[in-house]
């Protein structure tokens, strides 16, 4: 479409108090319609326009994040990989330690080697207390630093504006909204616009009191809204039932999700049980449900970690074996690629 065009059909639909959102994809570019956008009268004088090829009215809530939107082949590649070909598999420490660093590389290149396609590593941190360690920005350096040695992806989680420039600026590949921020629908807005028409990823995690899987994919919708589709969604459990868990896991939410979204699912059973004992256990039955991967804290000696990696790192042996086993139950209930219904 050119500029002229674009300009004729904004004025259209600003009369109508709707907005035109661009959403580019590798091969096309998307125009949604924001706002009342049923307005017979408006759909009519845009159909009129010779250069107009379609218009689709989506009945879902969710107008690019829903499974049958013109999204809904839209693929998410990082690392060379597409998310949901094979399992996606992020690791790394909870807290990259400013005062150790060198722990950080050193886990960065252990979970490249135990089969990780793309690091985790948190530059700052939410802490309950104000006192707890918050993080650092000069560990963004070490961040990069270890997607240099390994040529990995790296995810890290930011929770302001001056962290995501901080991010964007590093061009961090996938940013973290955490459990905190999952329903901060101004921040959400705001990481769909700083990075509209880039290949950068947002892990969407779902929010400990989130309830129905609707408000998680609304969530993701903001993102898209924004600019930027590359969403993934990441339950990471909700508010503790169990003495036991850090919080109740909801890998069982993954077909319900897969029912409504296509975006890809990759779910974090470290926060979910929140102990390293039980990691193993919650990630094998997250791809057993039909995730496209998982978020997983490891780190080279865990009790020399800071934040929750002495509680819930697995360390690069516990990895590789795991990855295995995810490796052979992602085979075992895949046909073509999809876990049958
Ligand atoms: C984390 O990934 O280290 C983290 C703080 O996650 P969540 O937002 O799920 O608590
Ligand atoms: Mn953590």
């Amino acid at each position: 479409m050119t500029q002229e065009q674009l300009n004729e059909i904004k004025e259209i639909t600003a009369e109508f108090g709707c907005k035109i959102q661009p959403v580019k994809g590798a091969h096309r570019t998307i125009y949604a319609l924001l706002g009342e956008e049923r307005e017979k009268i408006m759909i009519n004088r845009i159909l009129g326009l010779d250069y107009i090829d379609r218009f689709d009215a989506i009945d879902s809530p969710y107008k690019l994040m829903d499974i049958h939107s013109e999204l809904k082949n839209h693929k998410i590649v990082l690392g060379g990989h597409i998310v949901g070909e094979s399992p996606f598999i992020v690791a790394g420490q909870c807290t990259i330690d400013p005062k150790n660093p060198n722990y950080f590389i050193e886990t960065a290149h252990a979970v490249k080697e135990a089969g990780a396609k793309a690091i985790r590593g948190g530059v700052w941190k939410p802490r309950t207390m104000p006192y707890s360690f918050q993080g650092d920005d000069a560990s963004i350096k070490t961040l990069v630093e270890a997607r240099e040695q390994t040529g990995l992806p790296i995810d890290t989680e930011v929770m302001d504006e001056h962290q995501l420039e901080v991010a964007l600026e590093a061009e961090v590949d996938i940013l973290q909204i955490g459990t905190r921020n999952a329903l901060n629908y101004s921040l959400l807005k705001k990481i769909g616009q700083r990075n509209a028409h880039s290949s950068t990823s947002v892990l969407l995690k779902r929010t400990r009191t989130m309830g129905p899987v609707s408000e998680l994919i609304a969530a993701a919708e903001y993102i898209a809204a924004g600019g930027n589709p590359n969403v993934i969604l990441c339950p990471r459990g909700t508010i503790p039932t169990m003495e036991g868990y850090r919080n109740h896991p909801d890998e069982s939410i993954t077909p319900l999700l897969k029912e409504k979204t296509w975006a890809p699912i990759i779910v974090d059973p470290s926060h979910s049980v929140g102990r390293a004992k039980y990691v193993a256990g919650a990630s094998l039955a997250a791809i057993a449900y039909g995730a496209d991967g998982l978020i997983i804290e490891s780190h080279v000696d865990p009790k020399r970690g800071i934040g929750d990696d002495p509680k819930q790192a697995l360390t690069p042996e516990e990895l590789t074996k795991l990855i295995k086993n995810i490796n052979l139950i992602w085979e075992s209930t895949r046909i073509d690629n999809k876990v049958p219904a």
